[in-house]
């Protein structure tokens, strides 16, 4: 892997090793994209970086955003962009590196539940969970590492889940892909440390999104019955979090697992 002379400006107007490590983005903002940002919790995300300056491009496989959120500003854009699809990942890059330069905040977030008993789980079931929520992070984190590397700056944050160390009945696909992003993103962190590049892993516990509805309002109190601080999250809860690991002052935060999970897997 090379970089950019010391101190000298690369190509795609990468910044030179003399800035500091987290330092101020150029004017305008920092690219920042979002993949499921549609709705949920990639849309919270998107609407936190939006809300600080931040040029903000989400995709989604429809690449229908839920809320009509500044639509228009020239800080925003929508793709349709399916992560299991190397060449739709390849333009949706292409397309945001054109229009504002190298993403230097990806939050691979987008990923799906085919939940069942591991007895009737298809192998079909599987692999799409799989391909989704842990093939295409590692997809779309090493496209963004590519540039980040010669930018000597970048943030990767990966959603993963409390049920990545709780586990969860109905669930063995989606667990297996939430855990294992946390080796991908560990091994990630160590290859691209020194370049100040910090790759985290943020676990929510239950988040009120149309992920959620899907579970069923028994198995709903079932679960908040077992949340120490008794409640689920608000999306804009662990967008927070997201965008604590994005800022400056987490520059010395890396490998990280952060739980928003209201105390669900506390101690694992
Ligand atoms: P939602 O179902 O509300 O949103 C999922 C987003 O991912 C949508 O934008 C969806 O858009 C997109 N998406 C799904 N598949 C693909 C794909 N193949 N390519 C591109 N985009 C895709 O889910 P949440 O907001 O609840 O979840 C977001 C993340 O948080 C997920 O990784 C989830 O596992 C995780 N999480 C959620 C929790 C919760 O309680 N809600 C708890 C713990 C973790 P479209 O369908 O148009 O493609």
């Amino acid at each position: 892997m090379t970089g950019p002379e010391e101190g000298s400006r690369g190509r795609d107007g990468d910044r030179g090793r003399d800035e500091e490590p987290g330092a101020d983005p150029a004017p305008g903002g920092r690219v920042v994209l979002v993949t499921g940002g549609s709705r949920g919790i990639g849309l919270a995300c998107a609407k936190w970086f939006l809300a600080r300056g931040d040029r903000v491009a989400v995709t989604s496989r429809t690449g229908a955003v839920e809320d009509r959120l500044d639509a228009g500003t020239d800080r925003f854009m929508s793709l349709k962009c399916d992560v299991t699809e190397p060449e739709q990942v390849t333009a949706a890059f292409s397309a945001i590196e054109e229009a504002w330069g190298p993403v230097e905040v990806l939050v691979a977030n987008a990923g799906i539940t085919r939940d069942t008993l591991v007895l009737r789980m298809s192998e079909e079931a599987w692999s799409e969970v799989i391909d989704t929520n842990l093939t295409a992070v590692f997809r779309v984190a090493k496209r963004a590492l590519t540039k980040m590397i010669r930018l000597h700056r970048g943030r990767v944050i990966m959603i993963s889940s409390v049920s990545a160390f709780i586990g969860s009945a109905g669930q063995a696909n989606y667990a297996a892909s939430k855990a294992g992003l946390v080796g991908m993103a560990r091994s990630m962190a160590r290859e691209v440390a020194s370049r100040s590049i910090t790759v985290n892993v943020v676990a929510p516990g239950l988040v009120e999104t149309n992920m959620l509805a899907a579970l069923g309002e028994v198995r709903m109190s079932e679960i908040r019955a077992q949340v120490p601080l008794g409640r689920v999250a608000r999306a804009e809860e662990v967008a927070e979090a997201v965008g604590f690991l994005a800022s400056a002052g987490a520059g010395y935060v890396t490998g990280v697992v952060l739980p928003v999970d209201g105390g669900l897997a506390m101690g694992l």
